[in-house]
């Protein structure tokens, strides 16, 4: 099935690739070595070619959906050869599957990392990660503005089997620093947080880290790798919630993991056996979105850069956080960790909650949808969307206000978008 030349590649994955990429061009004979590493690339060309340099199966121009659960050998011998790794090939999608793998292949490229996994949402990348990389008696340290979800792993799920969790105020650094100083076996950050967009300085926290012997894993999902690589700032693992900005289209979940050869597979082998893979149209959608990713971000940054601006001038507004803005308290921190701010904005509605209410209803071109990261504009509150897991009281005490509106911008005119929410803070 596999001709000479593809089979002596099967055993290269010294750069972290995977045999599983390979696996796609078994039936196309005649291939050469890639014209050109894509990896040096610029970040537009990675994203429409990483992990689909060689031919595609018979000649196909875009990755094809694999929608098999089980892939079928011609004998018994190349089945077995398959199923110990001695040869290329699928066995059962929940374990690998050709489009999962190109998804796999294109965010390794694009983060810089050795190995790339797929999970069927962010959540299960970064549960599996947590789970797999930690013991009962290991300490975490990561900071109180992770995304709901993520905060719900650390004050109601890991203390169950022993792992002890702290999490430090995300403003205060010097707090952070000197926790994870004390020793821990993995800090868990996230930057820019969800949804008050603060950031976390990369550089010193992985440097502390790494002094302290601990592994650092960073939530990419706001900034993505075109805004921000975590990994050349010494990161071990990034992870995603690819249902974001990734895919683009508010139409697929999906997770990623980047990184270390040895940790993501440790996290691979978990996710095998848990069965929280991807499915191949997920990564066949997402993957569709991730081709346009550096298009999307380019305008998304630039269209939340004009909104925070716009939003600053207005009486009807209390506070605006954004990361681009100059009085963002750490804006120098991020213009040095982030080639862009990203395209999501967060700011206060003057008045009470009923006010905001008032301003999401009256919003026309805007949907009141719980994601972010789409081609269409997504405006939420916390209480629906970020900290839905939450209590009033546990979002007091996270310092999220209730008549905070998150607001991710996507790719329509700013000019109509502008008219749209100026129009809705007429009714506040
Ligand atoms: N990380 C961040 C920063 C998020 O905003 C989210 C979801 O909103 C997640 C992780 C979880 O991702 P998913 O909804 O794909 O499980």
């Amino acid at each position: 099935m596999f001709s000479e030349h593809e089979k002596s590649r099967v055993g290269d994955s010294a750069d972290g690739r995977e045999a599983s990429i390979v696996r796609m061009w078994g039936m196309v004979e005649g291939f050469g070595e890639p014209s050109m590493n894509i990896a040096d690339c610029g970040r537009g060309t990675v994203s429409v070619r990483a992990g689909e340099e060689q031919p595609l199966s018979l000649r196909a121009a875009q990755v094809p959906i694999y929608q098999s659960a089980a892939f079928a050998y011609p004998d018994f011998e190349s089945w077995q050869d398959a199923a110990l790794g001695t040869a290329a090939g699928d066995i059962y999608s929940r374990i690998s599957n050709p489009t999962v793998a190109v998804l796999e292949e294109k965010i390794r490229v694009l983060e810089g990392g050795e190995k790339a996994a797929a999970f069927a949402s962010g959540m299960a990348a970064i549960s599996n990660a947590l789970y797999a990389l930690l013991r009962p008696g290991d300490r975490i340290v990561s900071i109180t503005d992770n995304y709901g979800g993520t905060s719900k792993i650390f004050l109601e799920f890991l203390p169950r089997i022993g792992v002890k969790v702290e999490l430090v105020r995300t403003s205060d650094a010097d707090a952070l620093n000197e926790s994870i100083a004390r020793g821990c076996r993995l800090v868990y950050l996230e930057t820019p947080t969800n949804p008050t967009l603060k950031i976390v300085d990369l550089t010193r926290a992985i440097t502390t880290a790494k002094s302290a012997g601990a592994l650092t894993l960073v939530d990419n999902t706001f900034a993505t790798p075109i805004n921000q690589r975590p990994l050349s700032l010494g990161a071990d693992l990034v992870v995603h919630s690819a249902t974001k900005f990734l895919g683009g289209h508010d139409d697929a979940m999906g997770g990623l993991l980047v990184g270390r050869c040895n940790l993501v597979s440790n996290v691979q082998h978990f996710r095998d056996i848990n069965g929280a893979c991807l499915s191949a149209f997920s990564a066949y959608l997402l993957l569709r979105g991730m081709k346009t990713l550096e298009l999307r971000i380019a305008r998304q940054n630039a269209t939340a850069l004009a909104m925070a601006s716009m939003l600053c001038e207005q009486t009807s507004v209390e506070e605006v956080y954004y990361p681009g803005l100059k009085r963002h308290p750490n804006h120098a921190i991020a213009a040095r960790q982030m080639s862009g701010f990203g395209g999501v904005l967060s700011f206060c509605i003057k008045g009470d909650f009923e006010a905001t209410k008032r301003f999401l209803n009256a919003l026309r071109l805007a949907q009141r949808a719980a994601s972010l990261g789409s081609i269409n504009t997504l405006a939420g509150v916390p209480r629906t969307t970020s900290h839905v897991e939450c209590t009033v009281e546990e979002r007091a005490a996270l310092g999220i206000p209730e008549t905070l509106v998150r607001y991710s911008c996507g790719i329509e005119n700013f000019e109509d978008l502008e008219a749209d929410v100026l129009g809705a803070l007429k009714h506040t």
